[in-house]
Parts: C-alpha cells; sequence; structure tokens
C-alpha cells in the first residue's frame, strides 16, 4: 500500500521523498497562504504517517513562522520554491502538491477559507484556456 513520492524545488537544489500515503489534499484560500503562494490559494497534501526523507540541498531548506500564528511556510532559499514540512509538533507532514515530481492521483477533498477566498477567483473554468503561452 505504502506509495512512494519524490519532488524537488524549481531550481534543483533541493530534492525529497516521501514514503507513505497522503490522507488529505486541500487547497487553502486563507490570506496567508495567498501571499506565500502569491496565487490563489495554496494546494497542500496531508500525512500523519508518511515520512520525509531530503536527498539533497537541505541545508537550503528555511521555515518562515508567522508570528502569533500557526502558519508555517517552508521553501528554499535559493529559489523560494514551497517545500514540505512536518507542522502540529513532527506529527502532520504538509507537502505543496506542486512540489512534487511524480503524479499525485488524489483530487482535492476540499477548498478552505472560501470565506478569504481573492475577488478574482471566481468561475475560473470559463474563461479561456491555452495549452501553451498565447
Ligand atoms: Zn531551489
Ligand atoms: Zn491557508
Amino acid at each position: 500500500m505504502d506509495s512512494k513520492h519524490s519532488g524537488s524545488c524549481l531550481c534543483g537544489a533541493v530534492r525529497f521523498e516521501v514514503a507513505g500515503d497522503f490522507e488529505r489534499f486541500y487547497l487553502c484560500h486563507c490570506a496567508y497562504c495567498r501571499k506565500d503562494t502569491g496565487s490563489a490559494h495554496a494546494a497542500n497534501l496531508f500525512s500523519s504517517t508518511a515520512t520525509l526523507t531530503w536527498l539533497s540541498g537541505e541545508d537550503r531548506v528555511r521555515v518562515f513562522n508567522l508570528p502569533a500564528t500557526r502558519h508555517r511556510h517552508c521553501f528554499c532559499s535559493t529559489c523560494g520554491s514551497a517545500l514540505p514540512e512536518l507542522q502540529m509538533e513532527g506529527t502532520l507532514l504538509k507537502v505543496p502538491a506542486g512540489s512534487l515530481d511524480t503524479p499525485v492521483t488524489l483530487r482535492p477533498d476540499a477548498h478552505l477559507f472560501g470565506s478569504s477566498r481573492a475577488s478574482w477567483d471566481r468561475v475560473l473554468e470559463t474563461i479561456p484556456t491555452w495549452e501553451k503561452l498565447p
């Protein structure tokens, strides 16, 4: 049953492996996640049983803890890409879906913080899609 996933940052310095299954997949629209992703929402996979192993670049991994909140953002200090991290005193592994190089087969379970959704993030399926740059 145990799956293996691997991922990396944009510059390639940080590489990691996750052994085990994800239990939840959430799209978080809270103001903190919109800031630290620079986008409409974060897309994070969660597991209470999977293990994270850094294969390279662990020295570039930084964690920003927003004071007086539980919001944490883990990233590569060279390229800024979001990276996995252990939350809740090391009991919950959070993995940004976009950081994985292996396919994500889970479908997101839910949108979180729908009340903080960006004003432009509405019915986006109806705008045109270009397969590459227009
Ligand atoms: Zn990087
Ligand atoms: Zn959030």
